[in-house]
């Protein structure tokens, strides 16, 4: 017998494992390109919580390392865009004081809101317009985190979350969003279970491209709702949405394992594929996502002979759990591959600007999240 699992925001014990992918290396473990492993791997589960619908992951007993990551030029973008939004819809006010709980993957608001005639709130000071931008989903403590983001929302001010929706995850198989370090996966309507009680309630949303859908939500105290009118259209079309989609159903979020299989067996055999063609494919991009993936397909220097990177900090490391060695972008440009299998499909824009040689030597980026969809080249 183990100690009961309880839910990382309400505390329940009622709850099912959706998603099970076994044991994987820690998503920001990238060994030297020397060392042979095995690489130390560990339970990867996401769970269901019965009585608020929050996904979580279920157990993480990695150690997280420094980021390594460049920031992405889609996420500076995307930051631009949501400020120029919600500064639209009223939210942002010039004179107004700000704090932001950031995310290690970059994206910062603080300079564009300091351009707006915003202010920079102290250290742990009260704030109007408490921003977090993927921040709270790296708190193992759910309802912590909350609570402290809630108590330095300053009296008759607004607090702005920005989350990668599960409903975008389940939608689009996503699955390999599943990883060590990222706690909490939010539905919209989970989401405002956890500010009502916190006293909070869900205004307005607005919706993004970036990873495939992600969510911005304005909250304030419900006080500060105006008569109780709570959420506007915006926030209860989403919800209808999400539900439709069946996100609080186990058994549809479960399909999320079924997602895992086949997309890990279509990229094997495609780079199987390529290979016994005669065509060479390097890979771009050794994110989280990349590693699950290569992970589950059983993917080796074989098939795909290097994944390029932009951070210097990843490059001479390898993939963990297989032999695949991350070198910079510049290799793969004088490599000349035939095709570049992309494995974060927002970068694409930028990619294409910064390494035009790849498409001038007759290469083609491939998006491995549609290789599915799409019929085989
Ligand atoms: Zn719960």
């Amino acid at each position: 017998m183990t100690d009961a699992y309880h839910c990382r925001s309400c505390r329940a014990t009622d709850g099912e494992v959706v998603l099970d992918l076994g044991r994987q290396p820690a998503s920001d473990y990238f060994p030297p390109a020397g060392d042979p492993g095995p690489d130390p791997a560990y339970p990867l589960q996401m769970w269901l919580c019965a009585a608020c619908g929050l996904a979580q992951l279920l157990v993480d007993p990695t150690v997280p390392e420094e980021p390594r990551a460049t920031e992405p030029a889609a996420l500076v973008e995307q930051a631009a865009d949501a400020v120029g939004r919600v500064a639209a819809a009223g939210w942002l006010p010039a004179g107004r004081r700000a704090a932001e709980y950031g995310s290690p993957h970059g994206g910062s608001w603080l300079d564009l809101l300091a351009r707006r005639g915003l202010t920079v709130a102290g250290d742990g000071a009260e704030a109007d317009v408490v921003l977090d931008c993927f921040g709270l989903m790296h708190s193992p403590d759910q309802a912590a985190a909350l609570a402290e983001r809630v108590a330095r929302v300053a009296p008759g001010g607004v607090l702005l979350l920005q989350y990668h929706s599960l409903g975008t995850i389940v939608r689009l198989g996503q699955w390999n969003s599943l990883r060590h370090g990222h706690y909490a996966y939010y539905s919209t309507a989970a989401l405002g279970r956890m500010l009502a009680s916190a006293g909070f309630v869900a205004r307005e949303a607005w919706r993004f491209d970036l990873y495939g859908g992600t969510i911005l939500l304005a909250a304030t105290r419900a006080e500060d709702a105006g008569g109780g009118a709570g959420p506007d259209a915006s926030v209860t079309e989403l919800e209808a949405e999400e539900a439709a989609l069946g996100v609080e159903d186990p058994a549809r979020v479960r399909t999320l394992q079924d997602s895992a299989a086949s997309r890990a067996d279509e990229l094997h055999r495609w780079l199987a594929d390529q290979r016994a063609a005669g065509a060479r494919v390097f890979g771009y991009g050794a994110a989280s996502r990349a590693v699950a993936l290569l992970c589950r397909a059983g993917v080796d220097r074989s098939l795909l002979p290097a994944v390029a990177d932009a951070s210097p900090a990843k490059q001479g490391r390898r993939m963990p759990a297989t032999d695949i060695p991350v070198v910079a972008p510049g290799e793969l440009v004088a490599a000349r591959p035939d095709a570049v299998a992309l494995f974060l499909p927002d970068l694409l824009p930028e990619l294409r600007a910064t390494l035009p040689e790849v498409e001038a030597a007759g290469a083609r980026w491939v998006d491995v999240e549609a290789l599915g969809a799409t019929p085989a080249a």
